[in-house]
């Protein structure tokens, strides 16, 4: 296939949207190559560092890490994969600064073919969802209370069940805050440049799923 033609997403929305459930299947279902900085910067912040501790604090509050430490750890993996494979990005860009910068890397390696996917959903619906959010601390799946209130442990290994750190409602409060003052504005980005798939993001995995790739398939 064709460099330039070799299809590359962004996938933008709420924390809570299910952009990471729906970023597994579009990695699978294009063999795309997955750059998540949200789980890169989770990963620096459980490091017994000086470094990690401040970053740890900071989340646990719901702020957002610093642009350039974002940049650097997408940049520092972007730039190491083989340009016959497609990319898809969560977690970025979180603000038209970064979506600036996204752009002219991703058209300067010649990966011009790129989309951002809006999965859009109602505030009531993330707040919901990401209050009945556990992530397993042995296999660090994230699983779901909605159905299964009682749910004790993980369904996959029996591992223990802890919040996500940022998973209060104040944090959630914090970041969607942030999304009106800074996401919004690198949808309108996208938008203008014609690039922008804005897909309903309420419904089952499958269901919003299957609404991406129909999108995509029209675009083409
Ligand atoms: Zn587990």
């Amino acid at each position: 296939m064709k460099q330039s033609k070799i299809l590359n997403i962004f996938l933008l929305g709420l924390s809570g949207a299910g952009k990471g459930s729906q970023a597994l299947l579009l990695k699978s279902k294009f063999s795309l190559e997955l750059i998540n900085t949200g789980d890169l910067l989770r990963a620096i912040a459980e490091n017994k560092t000086v470094f990690g501790q401040k970053l740890s604090a900071a989340l646990k509050k719901g702020h957002l890490a610093p642009n350039w430490l974002t940049n650097y750890l997408w940049l520092n993996k972007l730039l190491y994969i083989p340009l016959n494979k497609g990319v898809i990005l969560e977690g970025s860009p979180r603000s038209l600064e970064q979506a600036t910068l996204l752009t002219e890397v991703f058209n300067w390696l010649g990966r011009t073919n790129y989309r951002a996917i809006y999965l859009k959903v109602s505030e009531k619906e993330v707040t919901k969802r990401l209050l009945a959010r556990r992530i397993c601390t042995n296999c660090g799946k994230i699983v779901s209370l909605e159905l299964n209130p009682t749910l004790k442990k993980c369904p996959y290994c029996g591992g223990k069940l802890k919040c996500r750190a940022d998973d209060t409602p104040d944090a959630i409060k914090n970041r969607i805050a942030f999304f009106h003052k800074e996401v919004k504005p690198v949808i309108s980005y996208f938008q203008k440049q014609k690039r922008l798939i804005e897909i309903n993001g309420e419904g089952t995995m499958e269901e919003v799923h299957y609404r991406i790739l129909a999108s995509l398939k029209s675009i083409k």
